[in-house]
């Protein structure tokens, strides 16, 4: 070990940074973040040093450094670009036991600082020891990018609840360490990640009155968007309730490659929905999800595209608000936005659409019906799920409702995907085009004007 890792409670200590540049400032910024009493010794300050000064954030010195300044500090920061001064800070500080930092010196650091990830209270720090900044900044970014944001709330939360854990549970290790594992891994905190710190903390309170840990151990159901296909574009909370499902029920809109970022160890379920091959109809899967998590499991309830567009998300968790089971719903990048982006058809734009409408082509008895009148306006894009099989019919009657036959229109099939195909035609040729270019789902029809900026825009990724 190179280095003795720890956490420095500088609040209200005196500190002191030598010289007064945009290096010193990225210093600044934390020592003040830190709580520490800062004095800055240097000629002169950048703007943004000078305004925290203006601020009373710290005390400016506005001279040549002293060796008197460090006298009484319990860290300096050296970050002039005089190598000369830097190095008889050092030397100082050396001398009088004050921990001392030299930027972008390693062999003058008696401390280094490292990458941090700050979900404060909770802190990642990472160091490779001065030898590789930039690889340190690189693990930074992938834990960012790992670690959810409410991350910071939970720790606050638990440090709410530590005494009263501990004066409830009392010499007892095995019943406080299973409340806490609960707590932190449970329903309760990811209540808490998503933003409701108050019902985490109620339920958490509940749970130590009665003091069954075991109670926030109940199942849950997270109805969660995973987007077009494409794996880049799930969310973070996504993937992380992908990571932590004891079971998963997805259907064919879901890829293969989304399907395989799910927890290994997990259960998975296919309830497949073809258009005309249900393989599970709707009621067992909303029954099936209630049973599931009754028995305790964490339920990942995996839909193509956004929840709550056409998925049929709604009257699952109607049925699971009915039984009292927990949920939530994870938004997700619907294929229609996944498409647009993709085939590069913006689906609004200043000169070619003002509004757009988002429709089912599926029909429930035996025409489909959609409230034709309103969807003929020039300036209005419709994007129609569903409708392949439907086409034909909803190109004639746009037609018939006043839609100039010659308006543009798209069909993008598999959208987001390596093999993603886009076909542009207008409302009187699509159906044509359709006969003979045998489109396979899931495929989704983009009409109006700005289906001509495909051209230009349409890129794929290689
Ligand atoms: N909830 C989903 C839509 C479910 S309805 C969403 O928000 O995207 C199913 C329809 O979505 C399909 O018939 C097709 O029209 C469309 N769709 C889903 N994924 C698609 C994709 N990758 N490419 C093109 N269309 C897609």
């Amino acid at each position: 070990m190179d280095y003795f890792p720890l956490f420095l409670d500088l609040r209200d200590q005196p500190c002191l940074l030598v010289g007064g540049g945009e290096v010193a400032l990225r210093k600044a910024h934390l020592l003040l973040a830190a709580g520490a009493r800062l004095t800055v010794v240097a000629p002169a300050l950048c703007d943004a040093l000078a305004a925290q000064r203006d601020q009373g954030a710290l005390i400016h010195l506005p001279r040549a450094w002293q060796a008197g300044d460090i006298h009484g500090m319990r860290l300096v920061i050296a970050a002039t670009d005089d190598a000369a001064v830097n190095a008889e800070v050092h030397a100082r500080c050396e001398a009088a036991g004050i921990l001392v930092n030299v930027v972008d010196d390693p062999a003058r650091c008696r401390f280094v600082t490292p990458a941090i990830v700050d979900r404060s209270p909770l802190m990642i720090a990472i160091s490779s020891g001065g030898n590789a900044p930039v690889l340190a900044r690189l693990i930074r970014a992938r834990i960012e990018a790992w670690l959810p944001h409410g991350y910071g709330t939970l720790a606050r939360l638990a440090g709410r609840l530590r005494q009263r854990v501990q004066a409830r549970f009392g010499g007892d290790d095995r019943a406080r360490r299973r409340f806490w594992e609960q707590a932190l891994d449970g329903p309760a905190a990811e209540r808490a990640l998503a933003g409701d710190e108050a019902g985490a903390e109620a339920e958490l309170e509940a749970t130590l009155a009665s003091g069954d840990a075991d109670a926030l151990a109940r199942g849950a159901v997270y109805l969660v968007g995973a987007g077009p296909g494409n794996p880049d574009l799930l969310t973070f909370r996504a993937l992380r309730l992908m990571q932590r499902a004891d079971v998963v029920l997805y259907d064919n809109l879901v890829s293969p490659a989304i399907v395989d970022l799910v927890r290994r160890d997990a259960e998975r379920l296919y309830v497949g929905k073809k258009a005309s091959n249900h393989a599970l109809p709707q009621e067992d899967i909303n029954k099936l999800l209630v049973r599931l998590a009754r028995e305790g499991k964490t339920v990942l309830r995996l839909k193509g595209g956004d929840p709550f567009i056409f998925g049929r998300g709604g009257e699952e968790i109607e049925e699971l608000a009915a039984a009292g089971i927990e949920f939530q719903v994870v938004p997700g990048i619907t294929s229609a936005a996944g498409a647009s982006c993709y085939a590069g058809i913006p689906l609004t734009h200043r000169d070619h659409a003002q509004s757009v409408t988002f429709v089912t082509g599926h029909r429930r008895g035996e025409e489909i019906e959609l409230d034709w009148p309103r969807l003929t306006s020039p300036s209005e894009t419709i994007v129609v799920y569903m409708g392949v099989a439907q086409a034909p019919r909803i190109c004639a009657q746009l037609i018939a409702h006043g839609r100039a036959p010659d308006t543009p229109a798209a069909i993008v099939e598999k959208a987001t995907l390596p093999d993603q195909r886009t076909l542009v035609g207008t409302l009187e040729t699509l159906p044509g085009l359709l006969a003979t270019s045998q489109v396979k789902p899931p495929a989704l029809i983009i009409i109006g004007n700005v289906v001509r900026l495909a051209e230009k825009l349409g890129w794929r990724p290689s």
